[in-house]
């Protein structure tokens, strides 16, 4: 046997950077495999909005069960803010953490009834919103488009630098003892006297326990591991304006359409909200359409008109996770010392369930109940039929 670890985590995104990070600072021993190099998924691709607000599009998209089970996620996401905040003041790096409030922005009645009903659903979960219209709208926003009628405001939305978060967690992490390799591929993992042997590209490592966070990929993990669990992935684009003095204040949604607009510390625009770009060419290659690029652009500037003065320069593709919508945290039933860490509550709910995760498997009651978003869900719903 090549090496030994207590710990094996596997996938080095926000989940398993952030998970090491936590069991490191515990003492317990990690080791971290990631088949590429850190953060360069989903994790390091994002758009690195903070959400709180339910987004328009599950409402337009989702069944109703679906929608309430997201809405139940209300209280992760306030406390993942807050865990965020946590965050900027113990770590040593940067990581342009900004709560600005954040606005969906409605354009006709019917989208400003759908706020309404929106809100009452979110602040029976504890959030705070309000509908802003009016002179108190433009005072508030004064860079909106005429149009926009009204707006739902959440102020503990923001924004985060997802190139700088990641790294400042794996930094802390590899301080606190925990080792990261990169360039290296979980292949299989066998169960043996107790402790599970796993084969990477690079060397076979003993473990006593597995921290599953490969993102898109954890499905593939959890086959090694003998069970499974829906998780896809789907692959969408960022568009990048040339940077402009500082306007865009607030992180920016809009009611009827898939957007999410705001100013990095730089002064780029970052604008995506979910659109979808084209599958991966044999080369590797993730292809941006353009159609869905002019979409995106077209709605943004519908509600922030000076987006129209701002040239695009860059637009990139990430392969983001598609589960049931909820996280998927915890031990799993039968599949003795493997955890699964997958966040579903997107890169803002990362190091909030990995620091949840963190407590279960120090064997604490954790700070938050995660028993939702256990594997038994999906047996439960198979049962049900
Ligand atoms: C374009 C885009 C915009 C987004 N915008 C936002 C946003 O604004 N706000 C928000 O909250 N969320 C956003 N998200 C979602 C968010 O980025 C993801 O939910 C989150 O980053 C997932 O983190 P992860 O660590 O679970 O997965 P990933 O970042 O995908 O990391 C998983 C890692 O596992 C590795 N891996 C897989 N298989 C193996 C293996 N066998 N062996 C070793 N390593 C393996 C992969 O190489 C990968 O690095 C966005 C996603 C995308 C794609």
């Amino acid at each position: 046997m090549d090496t030994e670890t207590d710990v094996l985590v596997v996938g080095g995104g926000i989940m398993g950077c952030a998970t090491a990070y936590y069991l490191a600072r515990e003492g317990t021993d990690v080791l971290l495999v990631e088949r590429g190099d850190l953060n360069t998924e989903a994790s390091g691709t994002n758009a690195g909005s903070l959400h709180v607000q339910l987004p328009s599009s599950l409402f337009q998209e989702e069944s109703e069960a679906m929608i309430e089970a997201r809405a139940q996620t209300t209280p992760l996401r306030l406390e993942a803010v807050r865990n965020w905040r946590e965050l900027a003041d113990e770590l040593d790096d940067d990581i342009e953490l900004a709560v600005t409030g954040g606005l969906m922005a409605a354009v006709t009645e019917a989208q400003l009834r759908f706020l309404e009903m929106k809100m009452v659903r979110e602040r029976r979960y504890g959030a705070t919103v309000e509908l802003v219209t009016g002179s108190a709208l433009f005072t508030l926003a004064p860079y909106l488009s005429e149009h926009v009628i009204g707006a739902e405001y959440c102020p503990l939305e923001g924004r985060i630098n997802p190139t700088l978060a990641t790294p400042a967690l794996w930094r802390a992490a590899v301080r606190a003892g925990a080792r990261l390799w990169r360039g290296t591929e979980l292949l299989a993992l066998e169960r043996a006297s107790g402790t599970y042997i796993a084969a990477t590209s690079r060397t076979r490592i003993r473990c006593s326990r597995v921290v599953n966070a490969a993102g898109p990929w954890s499905g593939a993990i959890a086959q090694m591991a003998g069970f499974s669990i829906p998780v896809e992935g789907a692959i969408l684009h960022m568009n990048v304006t040339e940077p402009a003095a500082p306007f865009l204040t607030h992180l920016v949604q809009h009611a009827g359409a898939r957007l999410t607009a705001k100013q990095a510390t730089n002064g780029n625009l970052l604008i995506g909200g979910g659109w979808p770009a084209r599958g991966e060419s044999a080369l590797g290659h993730i292809d941006v359409g353009r159609e869905s690029m002019e979409r995106n652009l077209g709605i943004a500037q519908s509600v922030i008109p000076d987006v129209a003065r701002l040239r695009l320069i860059r637009c990139w593709a990430g392969r983001n996770i598609v589960g049931d919508n909820l996280p998927i945290l915890g031990p799993v039933p039968g599949v003795p010392n493997f955890f699964n860490a997958v966040t579903g509550t997107g890169y803002t709910g990362g190091p909030v369930s990995a620091r949840l995760l963190a407590e279960v498997m120090a064997g604490r009651e954790p700070s938050f109940d995660i028993q939702p978003y256990s594997v038994e869900r999906f047996a439960r719903a198979a049962a049900a039929g």
